[in-house]
């Protein structure tokens, strides 16, 4: 049986990037009981990929379940909701996660175990700055003081005077999302340039996907890394950007789910790009589920749970910037009570 149900997560400052701001997310939590065993899922919406809330609820209205009489056959089930309609990626995902959560507790395993990884092995995860005025952007620095790694949004007219400002007050490393805000070439190059003496790690989806060809002449001309974001969701996009990015930024909410994050991770790997596992506004639920990949990734950028105030959940845990996976089965995560 699949039950949903929309929360409204409520962001501590307004999440502003270069091409949208908003005050409250709407997650769906979705309830996967069978056997008196309940799995946990969500789906978290991006208008950038086309889906809402109300997508997401028209997608599960055409999801039957019955002919599958036992949900430990994950891939045939998985395999089944990906051909109910093309898109439609984070509704995939809400499934895909639920079930593992149940495969995990029937089993009495947690999926990091399940799938043989080392609880030692995971990166650090950088916290995330938002677009905002330069005394806000300060006040988040302070609060982001317990946080080693900063990723930075950029994307705006006033990229110089942010990373200035933060510059002043801390030496972290910092990571840079443009999330596709440089529309210009030349202009992304002069930026680059400039930023490549900031100590900036690497720079996240620099210009718009749609202008990959602009991309590959930036990454030409500049030594800094690129990863992509919105130029990548699932495993078929990743052949075109070999030579253009260095690494992928992979979300379970554009790839569908744990299993088509597998995927692309073990063919990522082939071709030498780096591995980065990022996620939108979501609850524990979505993060814990993403965290369980953590020790086959490069650059950890899980904090989405870290940005609002009332998040019903609760599962992996932070100490010094680093997830602690839980020993719990499944995605090990409960409801807060
Ligand atoms: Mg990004």
């Amino acid at each position: 049986m699949l039950r949903i149900s929309i929360y409204d997560l409520i962001l501590r400052h307004t999440f502003t990037i270069s091409r949208s701001a908003k005050k409250i997310s709407q997650t769906i939590i979705v309830e996967f009981e069978h056997e008196n065993v309940i799995g946990y899922g969500e789906a978290s919406p991006s208008p950038r990929y086309n889906e809402s809330i109300d997508t997401i609820k028209l997608f599960y209205d055409k999801l039957n379940l019955d002919d599958f009489k036992d949900p430990l056959n994950l891939d045939d089930i998985l395999c089944h909701i990906n051909k109910i309609a093309s898109g439609n990626y984070s509704a995939k995902a809400g499934i895909d996660i639920a079930l593992h959560d149940w495969f995990g507790k029937k089993e009495g395993v947690s999926l990091w175990k399940k799938w043989k990884l080392q609880k030692s092995k995971i990166p650090i995860t950088s916290f995330t700055i938002g677009i905002d005025s330069l005394d806000i952007i300060s006040q988040k620095i302070a609060e982001a003081e317990k946080y080693p790694i900063l990723k930075v949004k950029l994307g705006v007219d006033n990229d110089l005077e942010i990373i200035s400002k933060i510059r002043k007050l801390t030496d972290k490393p910092i990571r840079v999302d443009a999330n596709e805000g440089w529309k210009i070439k030349e202009e992304a190059l002069q930026k680059i340039l400039w930023l490549e003496k900031q100590n900036i790690e690497f720079i996240e989806q620099p210009m718009p996907s749609s202008q990959l060809a602009d991309i590959k002449w930036l990454h030409d001309r500049v030594k800094i890394p690129f990863i992509a974001d919105e130029s990548v969701s699932r495993l078929e996009d990743i052949n075109k950007l070999i030579g253009i990015f260095d690494g992928i930024n992979i979300k379970l909410m554009k790839a569908g789910g744990l299993r088509e994050a597998i995927r692309m991770i073990g063919q990522a790997k082939e071709f030498g790009l780096k591995i980065m596992l990022g996620c939108m506004i979501e609850t524990s639920i979505g993060i814990s589920a993403a965290a369980q990949l953590l020790p086959l990734a490069d650059y950890a950028d899980l904090d989405g749970n870290l940005l609002i105030t009332n998040d019903p959940f609760e599962g992996v845990k932070y100490e010094d910037g680093i997830l602690i996976l839980s020993d719990e089965p499944g995605l090990g995560v409960r409801k807060r009570t």
